[in-house]
């Protein structure tokens, strides 16, 4: 096993120097960052196109533009976010004043999986920048040409004790694992989520994890149903259903059912047109491995919509399948293809039961005009985050942090909370020497008396 402690004992060197806490070096990194991405924006489309068959359309605005936004948003607050902040002092404490301070960890593990490959490497990095760490970023290894040039054009821009790039699979990330670092952020599946937080437990390194699980998409019957079915194909079958948080499954009011298909098998013709298997934009599944995981799925319950496969692209048509109880194989865990499983249901309650009966969500998706069922759904289910009315948006709003809870993750990023996520928060006392409150000493006289009087 190839050992890592010399980048990172460089990079803590590095650290060391406070360099990368000065607000100047901060903000000359992310612009740099900036630069890189859009001087070599072809590349990264061919590279997305290559390992993924991504579209250019795809690409850029769910790999590159994404992340040039969150650039754009961290420059413009950045100075704010890293004044420290005053805090209220309590009676006690008269004389002193409070502040918190954000600091850096120092060095930062990022750990990303392969179905954003660009975006869940950079989206981090950007919060590690802000923050003011030194950043190793381990890429996935399903998708070699992106992460080959995002190692190239990282090693081109920024000195190795500062961010690197170590390429590798799951060997690679063992090793990384294996030494020291301030801070660890993953992105990938649950069960090696369990793996990465054993690893940092050993050193008490704190975690973000960002997971997946089976999101729910809920259409109630008062929906806008032809609005609804659009969102949902579009946000199930972007990137060919591999998103963390695409619905994973709908529940439909059988009221509706009809309806909905019939709009539905609209919008994804409309979307992906009448012969997607035949469609160039349309994204391909990463490896053979999962297109065949993913093909026995089709024998579940009745296929509505598509259901064909080309096993020489490896790409799956978006299908819809019905007649499906959560006994199906397709139910057992998160999908991550452009298979959409239907359950119908009568009763709210009931359905609200079945999600119960699993680990919280990393999203869910609420479509009903009642706002009554909106707070109902809200109160009773604890996901990561979501929409009502909607599919995947919230995703790209700096102003909601995003993550899991449960089994779907711990911590969450974007805007602010990247860089939050990548800083510690350290209180700080100062304190007045004009005078000296003479209660906390043992010596005053009536001493308990007078404690009592300030801390009852
Ligand atoms: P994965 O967990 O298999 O791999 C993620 C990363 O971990 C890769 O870099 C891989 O090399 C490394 N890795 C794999 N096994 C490891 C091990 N045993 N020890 C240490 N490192 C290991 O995930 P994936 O297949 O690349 O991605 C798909 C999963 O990621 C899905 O479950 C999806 O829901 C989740 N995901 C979550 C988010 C989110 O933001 N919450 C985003 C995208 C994907």
């Amino acid at each position: 096993m190839v050992n890592y402690q010399n980048l990172v004992k460089k990079q803590r060197h590095f650290f060391r120097t406070n360099t990368t806490k000065n607000i100047s070096f901060r903000i000359d990194a992310l612009q740099r960052l900036r630069t890189m991405i859009k001087d070599h924006e072809e590349d990264l489309l061919a590279s997305l196109k290559s390992d993924l068959n991504k579209s250019e359309f795809d690409a850029y605005s769910t790999e590159i533009g994404v992340v040039l936004e969150e650039i754009r948003f961290t420059l413009s607050h950045i100075r704010a976010w890293m004044k420290p902040k005053k805090a209220k002092t309590p009676m006690t404490h008269i004389g002193s004043s409070g502040y918190i301070y954000s600091e850096p960890y120092g060095v930062s593990l990022i750990i990303a999986p392969w179905n954003y490959p660009f975006q869940l490497a950079i989206a981090p990095l950007i919060g590690a920048i802000s923050a003011g760490n030194c950043a190793i970023i381990k890429p996935s290894e399903l998708t070699p040409r992106t992460s080959e040039i995002l190692a190239r054009l990282i090693h081109e821009t920024y000195s190795e004790e500062y961010i690197a790039v170590v390429l590798g699979g799951v060997e690679t990330s063992q090793a990384l694992l294996q030494e020291k670092v301030d801070y660890i952020f993953f992105t990938g599946s649950v069960p090696v989520g369990k793996t990465i937080m054993e690893a940092a437990a050993k050193n008490l390194t704190p975690v973000t994890l960002e997971l997946g699980g089976k999101s729910p998409c809920i259409v109630h019957k008062d929906a806008n149903i032809k609005l609804a079915s659009k969102r949902i194909a579009w946000g199930k079958f972007t990137n060919a259903g591999q998103t963390c948080i695409a619905p994973d499954y709908l529940y439909l009011h059988q009221d509706i059912k009809e309806e909905f298909f019939h709009h539905l098998k609209d919008a994804i013709k409309e979307l992906y047109g009448v012969d997607p298997l035949e469609n160039d934009a349309f994204t391909r599944i990463v490896s053979e491995k999962h297109f065949n995981r993913l093909s026995s799925f089709l024998h579940d319950g009745e296929i509505i919509v598509g259901g064909r496969t080309k096993y020489e692209t490896l790409t799956i048509e978006p299908t819809v399948l019905t007649n499906i109880t959560w006994q199906d194989a397709i139910m057992e865990d998160e999908i991550f293809g452009p298979i959409l499983p239907v359950l119908e249901y009568q009763d709210l309650s009931f359905m609200l039961e079945g999600i119960h009966h699993h680990p919280h969500p990393l999203s869910l998706y609420l479509f009903s005009e009642n706002a009554d069922i909106q707070q109902k759904v809200l109160n009773d289910v604890s996901f990561g985050g979501g929409c009502i009315n909607d599919t995947v948006y919230h995703f790209a709003s700096p102003y909601l942090p995003f993550g899991g809870v449960g089994n779907s993750g711990i911590g969450a990023y974007h805007g602010k909370g990247s860089f939050d996520t990548f800083s510690h928060r350290k209180s700080v006392l100062k304190q007045t020497t004009l005078f000296d409150i003479p209660f906390r000493y043992p010596n005053v006289k009536n001493g308990l008396k007078k404690i009592k009087m300030f801390l009852k």
